[in-house]
């Protein structure tokens, strides 16, 4: 079996380049974490080297791409592209997290629970939900029909007394944003 690298400083050695580097193409997802085999570093690193990002052949080159990004560009394009990127993952990442919650949120819901409570059951909290709904408009729009078919049909809605009763349907946090800007 091939000798497993352990180490950044190894591995550069193998390359000829510095840890730095190694833990760049790291971080920027080029070369998977260690260990690697002498066989996997050479011939990654080969690629990298190799690519027109590196070797600065630049404008004819497409930036703002992860494959100009992983090879090890700076250039502000390619910046934007990792930063927005991150953006995308952690907002992934978020919805990932909270699935459950908005799945049990919604079932409460249509088993007739009232908001606060299916917030609750669901072990939610009102900016959760919030949060979810910036991130995730068809939720925001389940949410909202659900919230519709539980609302009390006797009360009126888009009214301060509606929203004090904990009623959150469209109307009512339609009238509560409004009052709050006032
Ligand atoms: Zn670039
Ligand atoms: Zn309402």
């Amino acid at each position: 079996m091939a000798k497993k690298i352990e180490s950044t400083r190894e591995a550069a050695q193998i390359v000829g380049v510095t840890a730095r580097t190694i833990n760049a193409w790291i971080e920027r997802g080029a070369l998977t974490p260690p260990p690697w085999t002498s066989a996997y570093l050479k011939k990654t690193s080969g690629n990298l080297l190799e690519s027109p990002y590196i070797r600065g052949v630049g404008s004819s080159a497409e930036h703002g791409t992860s494959t100009a990004y992983r090879a090890g560009c700076s250039c502000a394009e390619c910046q934007a592209w990792a930063r927005a990127d991150m953006r995308r993952r952690r907002r992934e990442k978020s919805l990932e997290a909270s699935q459950p919650k908005a799945d049990a949120l919604l079932r409460l819901l249509e088993d007739g629970c009232s908001y606060q409570e299916a917030v609750e059951q669901a072990g939610w909290t009102h900016q959760g939900v919030a949060g979810r709904r910036k991130l995730d408009p068809p939720f925001g729009i389940r949410l909202d029909e659900a919230l519709n078919d539980v609302r009390d049909p006797a009360l009126r809605h888009g009214r301060p007394h509606a929203w004090r009763t904990g009623c959150r349907c469209a109307d009512c946090r339609e009238y509560h944003e409004a009052s709050r800007q006032r």
